[in-house]
């Protein structure tokens, strides 16, 4: 069960500056995207020249890095790749502001009640283990957050959003509902949290994705919200739940992020609900990395973030060819830079503009989709299970960040630890997992340890964490 968290609280002053600078920040990336592409590369060389200088001069870990390179600027091929795992170790050095120390931000973590509250009354922290597995701990700045901030204002004053009922949106009082993993300071949560205390005029609320779906329904019910967010999964499992009528909203707006989205799915969660829908390709690294497109790409927010796809040797991917991974750059958080950074995901880059006619570079991203989980009940029902409820159930008990689910029968699943995590957390692992089927009626759905290790997908490599029959 999640942690009782907190009433948010609310500093009105702060709130004001917040809504200020995002707000400013929204009508200045607009602006310099209504200029075109050299406009976008401006803003964004003019972002890393600066993000470069800081890093600098005020990140040890950095400094010593790039301590043989020449003074002055610096290009951006020229620095060193630099990986979660690595900058983990270095922690203390790694952040320019030498009072956010890994012990210090650890010991804020423990308390779950304090999800979105600002560490050191200056700065949002989550927690996350990624695609890789490997346990992060990042750490946001306000100009961080009032950049995702008019990210997301951008996305609202798109065409895409040119049908969205505003009217109904007023109508339900701007309620809003987030459906996520809320059992420990995740990034979706965290931001979520501080969205509803500095906009104190909003309706936010938070519904566990751990939760039955049929208990899901009834809260969105319940609540009418005018604007959904969630995990594509979670919300084509809505789109069905309102054409079988068991699901009775009117959102004005959905918005979804945290795995990839087809356009087949989209379409189908649009037409359902009759508005539309925007999916985000963000990760704990940097909230707001791209956005999706009518036509099925996702355009990276260039003028804040860059993206440069490379192969297994590092070297630039051709657009048209899958990479290897891909280096990732956030130029709007200073406190904890992240610059040219291993990401670990597969994104091919778009040969030539888009149809859509955005100025923005477009990707497709591979490799970011788990299955949802169709299990039968007692009674020869399907009961379905997104996949971030099951990892999440996982990850919270066990304390294991690289495993997989497999669906091995429809009343079976399989758990795979690495050698090192069976005999340490297996046990947890199951219980846990155990306790969350018997909680969704599925009872003698039965769940076993394999002897084998996560097996990651022959074409890419990369681990699908949960993978169905
Ligand atoms: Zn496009």
């Amino acid at each position: 069960m999640a942690a009782a968290i907190a009433p948010p609280t609310i500093d009105p002053l702060r709130s004001a500056v917040d809504q200020w600078r995002a707000a400013a920040l929204a009508a200045q990336t607009l602006w310099v995207r209504s200029l075109g592409g050299t406009a976008i590369e401006a803003a964004a060389h003019a972002r890393f020249a600066a993000l470069v200088r800081f890093a600098r001069a005020r990140s040890p870990l950095y400094s010593n890095a790039w301590a043989h390179l020449p003074a002055g600027p610096l290009e951006r091929t020229e620095l060193p790749v630099v990986t979660k795992r690595a900058l983990m170790q270095v922690f203390d050095d790694w952040c320019t502001d030498r009072a956010v120390t890994h012990d210090a931000v650890a010991r804020f973590l423990e308390q779950r009640g304090h999800i979105g509250e600002r560490f050191l009354g200056r700065y949002v922290v989550w927690t996350s283990s990624g695609s890789t597995g490997e346990p992060g701990i990042f750490v946001q700045d306000d100009a961080a957050m009032a950049a995702y901030d008019a990210l997301v204002s951008a996305q609202l004053a798109s065409p895409g959003f040119a049908r969205c009922n505003w009217h109904d949106v007023v109508a339900q009082s701007g309620r809003a509902a987030l459906i996520a993993a809320d059992t420990d300071h995740f990034a979706s949560i965290a931001s979520w949290r501080r969205q509803a205390s500095g906009k104190p005029w909003l309706d936010m609320k938070c519904i566990a994705v751990t939760q039955p779906v049929p208990d899901i329904v009834r809260a969105l019910n319940a609540y009418q919200p005018a604007f959904v967010s969630s995990y594509p999964t979670l919300l084509s499992l809505l789109a069905e739940e309102q054409h079988a009528g068991r699901l009775a909203i009117r959102p004005a707006a959905l918005w979804s992020g945290g795995e990839g989205l087809s356009l087949a799915a989209r379409s189908e969660i649009e037409r359902v609900f009759g508005c539309p829908l925007q999916n985000e390709y963000g990760a704990s690294e940097c909230l707001a990395m791209a956005h999706g497109c009518r036509e099925g790409w996702l355009h990276v927010d260039a003028d804040w973030v860059i993206l440069e796809p490379v192969d297994r040797d590092g070297q630039p991917s051709p657009p048209g060819t899958l990479s290897h991974t891909v280096l990732l750059t956030n130029l709007a958080n200073a406190v904890q830079p992240i610059i040219r950074y291993d990401l670990g995901d597969s994104v091919r880059l778009k040969a030539g503009p888009c149809r859509c006619g955005s100025p923005l570079p477009a990707i497709q991203v591979e490799g970011r989709s788990d299955d949802v989980v169709a299990l039968r009940a007692h009674d020869g029902t399907l009961v379905s299970i997104v996949p971030l409820a099951l990892t999440t159930v996982v990850e919270d008990a066990a304390g294991v960040h690289r495993f997989q689910i497999v669906q091995t029968a429809p009343d079976r699943l399989a758990l795979r630890l690495t050698d090192a995590d069976r005999a340490r957390a297996g046990a947890a692992a199951l219980a846990a997992l155990r306790a969350y089927l018997d909680g969704h009626a599925l009872t003698h759905v039965a769940i076993v340890l394999d002897d084998g290790e996560p097996r990651p997908e022959r074409r890419g490599g990369k681990l699908r964490q949960v993978v169905a029959l």
